[in-house]
């Protein structure tokens, strides 16, 4: 059994492990940049240790910091939350040859899902349904056009080591393919440090469904129902809800066991998403992550289930307790980001919280790590907190949204609350008529 756990992380995300944690009896392990010494997942944890100085690669990302904190502490576990060191194989491998528990699944799935050219083809393999594309990665602009005069354009060039939206191109025209396919290798090689690039169909208006899977490392895996995260803007995800809009019983149970029965047929350990982007009716594979997801909240606020604390007890060789059986929807679950970005134009707005007040109530959850006098710092994520909220039904959820942000105060800086407050008054989100574009279009009619 697992006793204490590192947290690799900082901000809500690694509360919400302190959280549960403590629930199981566990001693937590907090640690922290210089610039985070004042943070409160630094005074909630049992422990804290400081691992570097503000730069992510040189704390939060350096893994001999972490596994020495480790050392240090005794932990003989971490979770990595998201982020950061979350879908590092290499960090699972040396927590692995240490004989310290990563809580999440193998090193060997972490770099199977990571390359997402080896994660389609296995997809593939598993009857997953896929986005249409070429088979593997594409070595040069004259392969890239065959690819796309097979397959019709437009196309989009990926890299197959991607995440955070970048190194993306839309092509629409062979004759802008050449020039696509460079700058998508080039951007790909300086963020990823791999330049190996694939090529899938463009769909021009579907909406992103992902899939959370539960695996217990035995072969068994179960799925709690989808989330709808298609209002992104820039690729990144601002508001989620679950169930989505819309998806039918016998479309969700079909999507969900293939989803699961991939994970299970591998044996994977601890909780994934397998990410769709749905169209036409049909779910296509993009990619699986091997983390938590930020926006977890929503499963859990449906099915009543504390993915962390499952997280922690698979990590220790506990069966799982989820069963597929008990899975069933109760109502419906919306999240909202809350980042330190200035309207309109998103730029980060760190500094001095003056006051915060979280709201409240029935059906209302804060993920947040900031307090009155607390200084957002420069240095991370733009995220300080997730506001979810619970209903019986969809129209409940919004309005129990629109009322818990308007109970929201975070003077001093400026974030995108105030974004969401005008969303959710729009008939397309009141009637779920949206999908992966449906934001950034939305944000050029308001602002030009
Ligand atoms: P990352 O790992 O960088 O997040 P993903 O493959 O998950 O990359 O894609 C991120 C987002 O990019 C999707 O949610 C979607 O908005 C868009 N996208 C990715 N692939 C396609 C595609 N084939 N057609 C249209 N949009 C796409």
């Amino acid at each position: 059994m697992i006793t204490k756990v590192l947290i690799a992380n900082r901000g809500e995300i690694a509360l919400r492990v302190i959280r549960a944690c403590r629930e199981l009896g566990i001693k937590s392990v907090a640690v922290h940049s210089t610039a985070d010494s004042f943070a409160m997942h630094v005074r909630m944890a049992d422990e804290a240790v400081c691992i570097g100085p503000p730069p992510a690669d040189r704390s939060y990302l350096s893994i001999p910091a972490v596994v020495s904190a480790c050392a240090i502490t005794g932990a003989d576990a971490v979770h990595p939350g998201y982020g950061f060191l979350s879908e590092n194989a290499a960090f699972a491998q040396v927590l692995e040859e240490h004989g310290i528990t990563f809580i999440g699944p193998s090193s060997e799935h972490i770099r199977l899902m990571g390359d997402k050219v080896a994660a389609k083809d296995f997809m593939k393999q598993q009857n997953v349904p896929c986005v249409a594309g070429s088979s593997g990665p594409v070595p040069s602009a004259d392969q890239a056009m065959a690819v796309a005069a097979k397959i019709g354009y437009p196309v989009i060039v990926k890299a197959a080591a991607g995440g955070g939206g970048r190194g993306m191109k839309t092509v629409r025209a062979s004759e802008d393919m050449e020039f696509a396919f460079l700058s998508a290798r080039r951007e790909a090689r300086a963020a990823f440090g791999s330049d190996l690039v694939y090529i899938e169909k463009f769909l021009e208006t579907p909406r992103h469904i992902e899939i959370q899977i539960f695996g217990d490392g035995r072969g068994n895996a179960v799925y709690l129902g989808e989330r709808d995260c298609s209002l992104q803007r820039r690729h990144q995800k601002l508001l989620e809800e679950a169930p989505a809009p819309g998806l039918g019983e016998a479309q969700r149970a079909s999507i969900g066991e293939i989803s699961a029965n991939a994970a299970a047929s591998i044996n994977y350990s601890g909780a994934g998403t397998i990410e769709y982007l749905f169209a036409d009716g049909e779910f296509n594979f993009i990619e699986m992550n091997t983390r938590l997801q930020v926006e977890h909240p929503v499963t859990e606020a449906i099915f009543g289930v504390d993915l962390v604390r499952e997280q922690i007890l698979v990590a220790s060789g506990e069966p799982m307790s989820i069963r597929q059986e008990d899975l069933k929807i109760r109502g419906h679950a919306i999240e909202a980001r809350i980042n330190a970005e200035r309207l309109p134009n998103f730029e980060p707005c760190p500094g001095l919280v003056a006051t915060y007040h979280a709201p409240g109530g029935l059906g209302v959850r804060m993920d947040s790590a900031i307090y009155s006098g607390y200084s957002v710092p420069p240095h991370y994520d733009s995220l300080i907190g997730k506001l979810v909220v619970h209903g019986l039904d969809r129209p409940t959820a919004i309005a129990r949204m629109r009322r818990a942000l308007g109970e929201l105060i975070v003077d001093g800086i400026e974030t995108t609350a105030p974004l969401f407050e005008r969303l959710l008054e729009e008939d397309d989100i009141a009637e779920g008529r949206y999908n992966i574009h449906w934001l950034e279009n939305w944000l050029k009619d308001q602002h030009g």
